[in-house]
């Protein structure tokens, strides 16, 4: 069968309080993760991810990493508090569109964009590949997200024609329910929520192998092995159980490798399947 890449690529870092990514409850501020009234001893420095899946006949975008605006007016453009949790910084270069065009391709060659899901360091440079010929995120995270506009700014995706994908019944995921891409099973977004009300692990399977991109359900190897949970979510028990089924795939024998989107150990590298 023929091979797929993805290219995990890093477009920027953010700047978070370490219990926003892996959550010890050792604090008493119920704010820990956000760094309010927090020391900054406690800041740590995370890239942002996003990937390239290169299937030689389409080509898929997972979420959008950081976007240029963040270079010269960034709190101007995060609003304050985001300015205060989520600190971006996008060096030249690394913006998603910048980096299209050194592996060759343009913007509107892309098939589909898939985002996770709609936190900011997910959607922030969608703008910057919004002629792609198809974006999508799941109807219950666009739900929430439209319901929440302290933790989300819906001004990345205001204009921007999104396409929202509903979960079906299926084998994979915590409710065993994902949606299939191109409905041949090579792509499928899994309904993996908790850190946000509809988020998806996209579980890449070709040649008998897989790979899982697993956004926020963890930030490291770290938190499916010994099930740390981030410091952010939208539903503990449902972030527990999904961080439970990522551990469970990452024992399978077919998988690859398990990355989270801001696991500061990975570097940019290209994964052939
Ligand atoms: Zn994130």
């Amino acid at each position: 069968m023929c091979r797929i890449n993805i290219h995990v690529l890093n477009s920027g870092v953010v700047i978070v309080d370490s219990e926003l990514a892996f959550s010890t409850g050792e604090s008493h501020n119920p704010l820990a993760f956000t760094g309010l009234f927090r020391s900054k001893v406690h800041e740590i420095t995370l890239p942002v991810s996003a990937y390239l899946i290169e299937h030689p006949k389409r080509l898929v975008l997972v979420d959008t990493g950081c976007h240029t605006d963040v270079r010269n007016h960034m709190f101007s453009y995060l609003g304050p508090f985001l300015y205060l949790a989520n600190k971006a910084y996008l060096p030249e270069g690394e913006a998603i569109n910048e980096q299209l065009q050194k592996l060759g391709y343009k913007t509107s060659d892309i098939d589909k964009v898939v985002l996770t899901h709609l936190d900011c360091d997910h959607v922030s440079g969608l703008k910057l590949v919004a002629d792609a010929k198809s974006i999508m995120v799941n109807n219950l995270e666009y739900d929430g997200a439209m319901g929440n506009p302290v933790r989300y700014k819906k001004s990345m995706w205001e204009g921007v024609p999104l396409k929202l994908f509903e979960y079906r019944a299926s084998n994979e995921g915590i409710a065993h329910r994902s949606y299939d891409l191109y409905g041949d099973g090579v792509i499928q977004l899994v309904y993996t929520p908790g850190h946000s009300k509809g988020m998806c692990t996209v579980k890449i399977t070709n040649n008998n192998k897989f790979i899982l991109l697993t956004a926020d359900c963890g930030y490291g190897s770290k938190s499916w092995n010994d099930l740390i949970l981030p410091g952010l979510n939208y539903d503990k028990e449902e972030m527990l159980e999904a961080l439970n089924w990522v551990q469970l795939q990452s024992e399978d024998s077919n998988c690859v490798a398990v990355i989270a989107n801001h696991d500061a150990t990975i570097k940019p590298h290209v994964i052939s399947l």
